[in-house]
């Protein structure tokens, strides 16, 4: 095992490293996590190890995209650990910001989110993906990287970023990488150590869903609401404690689509107990 990354916890002392590395002509690529790491955000720190030269892994479990009656307080953290797994997967650098850092007394700018946030997690999430477009604007902002690497896990919140980007002419390019899946097919996530046994069977019943509207889809159904009305009810029969939505949406703008067209996005989100998760495929 090497001995990166290098732990930097302040702003000023990232900027001096990210200087040092442009002016040695080496180019960076940007890995934004919110720490507890699994096999999903490594793939993504090994895709930046591949296209870049120095990989700079952010952990920071971001207030400002938790609501009041979320998580944040409970979400894992598991830094020693996410340390050991970022050197064996090449990074050069975890940025590690306090809340303080981040976000001073007197910083009050947000960044206002495009039109394709305000439905599927932005009607379940309202605050969310302004807080998460805030922190990974900063983020960009600090690392000037060359390349960012997201999981499409989060398949919204790619395109919500990917937008930002365009529209604010940030200059960074965008990778959007595949889901990470565990052996059984259920999506890798953080939040899965909050299950019990029973509730990890359960919340396997999100990608059942999804591959029983991925198979109807290829063969050919395209009535989008005979569809929905069969993955709520496969989410039930699954024994979900709610559903915040199962929607087949146009892969591009995430207007639900009726009939189906492709490429169309198979989009779910549930509780499981008190736990939220989501998934989702591309049906090309
Ligand atoms: P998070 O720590 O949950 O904020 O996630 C950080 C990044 O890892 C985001 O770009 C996620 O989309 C990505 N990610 C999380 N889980 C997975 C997964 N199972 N497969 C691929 N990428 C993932």
């Amino acid at each position: 095992m090497s001995d990166f990354p290098r732990v930097i916890e302040k702003i000023d002392a990232l900027r001096a490293f990210v200087s040092q590395t442009r002016t040695a002509g080496k180019t960076i690529g940007l890995v934004p996590t919110m720490g507890a790491l699994h096999e999903g955000h490594l793939s993504l720190v090994r895709r930046s190890v591949e296209q870049t030269d120095v990989t700079i892994v952010t952990v920071f479990v971001n207030p400002t995209q938790f609501a009041p009656d979320e998580d944040l307080s409970a979400y894992p953290r598991t830094l020693d650990q996410d340390l050991d797994l970022l050197a064996q997967a090449g990074a050069a650098v975890a940025f590690v910001p306090s809340n303080e850092e981040m976000y001073p007394p007197n910083c009050s700018t947000t960044v206002s989110p495009c039109e394709l946030s305000s439905a599927l997690e932005g009607e379940f999430r309202p605050t969310h993906f302004g807080g998460v477009l805030t922190v990974v604007l900063k983020l960009f902002n600090i690392c000037q990287a060359d390349m960012a690497f997201f999981g499409s896990k989060d398949y919204q919140q790619s395109l919500v970023i990917q937008k930002m980007v365009e529209d604010l002419n940030v200059p960074i390019q965008i990778e959007v990488c595949p889901i990470v899946r565990e052996p059984d097919g259920m999506a890798m996530s953080s939040r899965s150590v909050y299950l019990s046994a029973e509730e990890r069977e359960i919340a396997l019943s999100l990608k059942r869903t999804i591959d029983l509207a991925k198979d109807q889809i290829q063969q050919g159904q395209r009535d989008g609401f005979e569809l929905i009305t069969e993955m709520r009810q496969s989410l039930i029969d699954g024994g979900v404690t709610s559903i915040d939505y199962a929607v087949v949406a146009d892969a591009k703008t995430l207007e639900t689509l009726d009939p189906i067209q492709l490429p169309c996005v198979i989009l779910v989100a549930a509780h499981v107990g008190s736990t939220r998760l989501i998934d989702n495929c591309v049906v090309e």
